[in-house]
């Protein structure tokens, strides 16, 4: 727990970390109180105006420094990732990396222009358009990218002139705690940025109803997404989601059907498919969908499971037993509805039922099936056959969600039509990849609202101030 600059010492509870492979204990965290809660808004606020009164550039060099300590220790934050998160290794140092872009693109940011002087009624008159810091931001994050999204919300929200009150999530504090020792070590000043960890029971409505927080920054469930607004309404503090998806990928007849599998590959089972964006559904023109299924499912095959601080590993544990149940549930009500298993399907040998599920590809799948309606957030592929393009545009947009799709085509005028079709925020052509930091990454409808990345991203933390000036 880091408040107001000091780290502060165990006052009883503490939150367990699990390494979500083996079940064995990896680190315990200061559990936090409401009392503690509100300190850190308290800490927060009152950091508030020097902080935002900084010049730009000075924001930016604690930024600039941030980034140098994260690659520093991008080891020791890997492998923190790793045993409190499962995703192998090399990934989860892909990630920290990753992350840690957005401390240099935001320390970038900050020195662009960021107002607008408009046309005026007459001499003597000056309209300007301003953007100024709001106050203290809250920021929630999830378990599956437990570093990444932190530097995604903290380096926008900081570069800005906000400060910060983060709550990670109660699965994975561990690299949230190392991520502050580097905040620490950068050059915050104290209460610019705070650490809560814990059980949101216990702190959640605390930090979400707290007076002097100005807007809070959720990535997580569409559940807890809709409890927040609820709980935002009550001061109207302004809320940025980044909820779920239901990815679908769309594989034409006229696609270069082994790039589409390589990327797909990639896609669906890195974090085990534990990811927002990951392709859920996969829809296949009907003349291929076979052959790509098969196709697929060898590359599933190919993927080799197990603890993520193994040596080869592609794909780790999934993060509980009730996530690995849920898979389960999904592949299951598939195939009684008559879908093909080509690949996985259930537990590796050798490995726990509870923790691990092989990556899947399922034929054939009925566009009833839960799989094609929920979420599945794991490793599973269901191939669904599609008639002709408006057929594909029809079954990817039958979702209440709307974060990412992809599309595979050769097509030129098909990559136009079908991209500008899709009720998606984020739409990827022949690729499996879309997070980049200059991008503006975010959802519609149910998936979200606000922007993360790029110019945007900056933005959600700012307010519009109009100033007209008379002489
Ligand atoms: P998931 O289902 O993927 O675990 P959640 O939406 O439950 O996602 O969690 C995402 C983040 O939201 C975590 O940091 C979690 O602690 C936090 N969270 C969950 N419930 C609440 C709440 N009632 N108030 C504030 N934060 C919450």
């Amino acid at each position: 727990m880091y408040i107001g600059g000091h780290w502060r010492e165990p006052s009883g509870a503490w939150l367990r970390v699990f390494d979500p492979a083996t079940g064995d204990e990896v680190g315990r965290v200061v559990a936090a109180t409401p009392e503690h809660a509100g300190e850190a808004v308290e800490a927060a606020s009152y950091a508030f105006p020097d902080w935002s009164g900084r010049a730009p550039d000075e924001r930016a060099r604690v930024l600039r420094k941030a980034h140098q300590l994260v690659l520093e220790r991008v080891d020791e934050l890997a492998r923190a990732l790793t045993l409190e998160q499962g995703k192998p290794v090399d990934e989860a140092k892909g990630e920290v990396l990753w992350g840690a872009e957005f401390l240099l693109w935001y320390a970038e940011e900050v020195r662009r222009p960021l107002g607008e002087i408009l046309a005026s009624n007459g001499p003597g008159q000056h309209l300007q358009v301003r953007r100024r810091p709001r106050g203290v931001v809250l920021c929630i994050t999830p378990w599956n990218f437990p570093s990444s999204m932190i530097l995604r919300k903290i380096a926008p929200a900081t570069a800005a002139g906000n400060t910060v009150v983060l709550k990670p999530a109660e699965q994975t504090p561990l690299s949230a705690t190392l991520l502050f020792e580097i905040f620490d070590e950068a050059g915050f000043p104290p209460g610019v940025v705070n650490l809560v960890c814990g059980d949101p029971a216990v702190i959640g409505e605390t930090l979400t109803t707290h007076p002097k927080v100005r807007q809070i920054s959720f990535t997580g469930s569409v559940e807890v997404g809709k409890l927040l607004l609820t709980q935002a309404a009550r001061r109207i503090t302004k809320v940025t989601l980044e909820l779920g998806g239901h990815a679908p990928a769309i594989v034409f007849a006229d696609a270069d059907l082994e790039l589409a599998a390589v990327k797909l590959r990639f896609s669906k089972f890195q974090s085990a498919g534990q990811s927002c964006v990951a392709a859920n559904r996969v829809l296949v023109e009907a003349a291929i969908a076979d052959e790509f299924a098969e196709r697929l499912a060898a590359h599933a095959d190919s993927v080799r499971i197990g603890h993520g601080l193994d040596p080869g590993i592609d794909v780790g544990p999934l993060i509980d037993a009730a996530a690995t149940r849920r898979v389960r549930a999904h592949v299951q009500d598939a195939v009684s509805r008559g879908a093909r298993l080509l690949a996985g399907g259930d537990v590796p040998q050798g490995l726990d039922a509870d923790r691990f599920f092989a990556p899947t590809v399922l034929a054939g799948v009925s566009p009833e099936s839960l799989i094609c309606r929920e979420e599945t957030f794991g490793p599973v592929a269901p191939v669904i056959s599609f008639r002709d393009e408006e057929h594909a545009v029809e079954l990817a947009n039958a979702s209440d969600y709307g974060l990412a799709a992809y599309v595979f085509t050769r097509d030129l005028g098909r990559a136009y039509r079908v991209s500008e079709a899709l009720d998606y925020g984020m739409v990827a052509v022949n690729d499996g990849a879309l997070g980049w930091v200059q991008a503006p990454f975010g959802g519609i409808k149910q998936s979200g609202e606000g922007r993360e990345g790029h110019r945007l991203g900056m933005e959600e933390y700012l307010d519009i101030q109009y100033v007209s000036l008379n002489y």
